[in-house]
This record gives structure tokens, C-alpha cells and sequence, in this order.
């Protein structure tokens, strides 16, 4: 297994696994009238939903289709860019133009 499906695969059980999580604390709360499975929740939910992020930031990597150069742009630009599955529009620093980017491991 290469490293981009090792990442996807760690990305899709974090993800299901923060669904669960929060809907069955969800129901919890509606069904049981308990609120404290759903507080409990939240704070993990938060961190797992934060760790994801910086574990997909710090191995993803970007290849401009213009200049072929690899580059790694900021989380901030990462967060908020334009994107599908595997691209990202991002500006390539080496040519300056904004492209659809590929993901690069
Ligand atoms: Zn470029």
C-alpha cells in the first residue's frame, strides 16, 4: 500500500469514525435526555477533525501542471482553496499562475 492510499485510508476511518461518534451522542441525547456523552464527544471530535488536517498537511505536497514544479503551499491556502478529491486551485510560486494543482505524496 502506497503512501497516498495509507493516507486516504487513515483520512475515511477518522472521518466515519467522527460521524458515529457524533450522531450516536446525538441520539444520546435525544433518546436518554442526557446531554453528557455529547460534551464528552465534542472535544475528541474536535481534536481527531484538527489532527486529520495537519496529518493530510504535512505529507500532501502539490505539482503545478503549468512549470511541473512540486511546491507546498500554507495551511491557510490549503484550507481554503477550491478543491476535488485529489486537486487543489492553487497559485504555483515558481510561475505565479493559479491552476488545478495535483496532490503530490
Ligand atoms: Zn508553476
Amino acid at each position: 500500500m502506497n503512501k497516498r492510499k495509507k493516507l486516504y485510508l487513515f483520512m475515511a476511518i477518522a472521518t466515519i469514525l467522527m460521524i458515529v461518534a457524533f450522531a450516536g451522542s446525538i441520539i444520546i441525547w435525544t433518546e436518554l435526555n442526557t446531554w453528557i456523552p455529547f460534551a464528552v464527544i465534542c472535544p475528541v471530535f474536535i481534536i481527531l477533525f484538527v489532527c486529520t488536517i495537519v496529518i493530510y498537511m504535512n505529507h500532501v505536497k502539490f505539482v503545478c501542471p503549468k512549470c511541473n514544479q512540486i511546491f507546498k503551499p500554507s495551511a491557510n491556502t490549503i484550507i481554503w482553496a477550491i478543491h476535488t478529491p485529489t486537486r487543489r486551485r492553487l497559485r504555483c510560486p515558481y510561475c505565479n499562475t493559479k491552476s488545478w494543482c495535483k496532490e503530490d505524496f
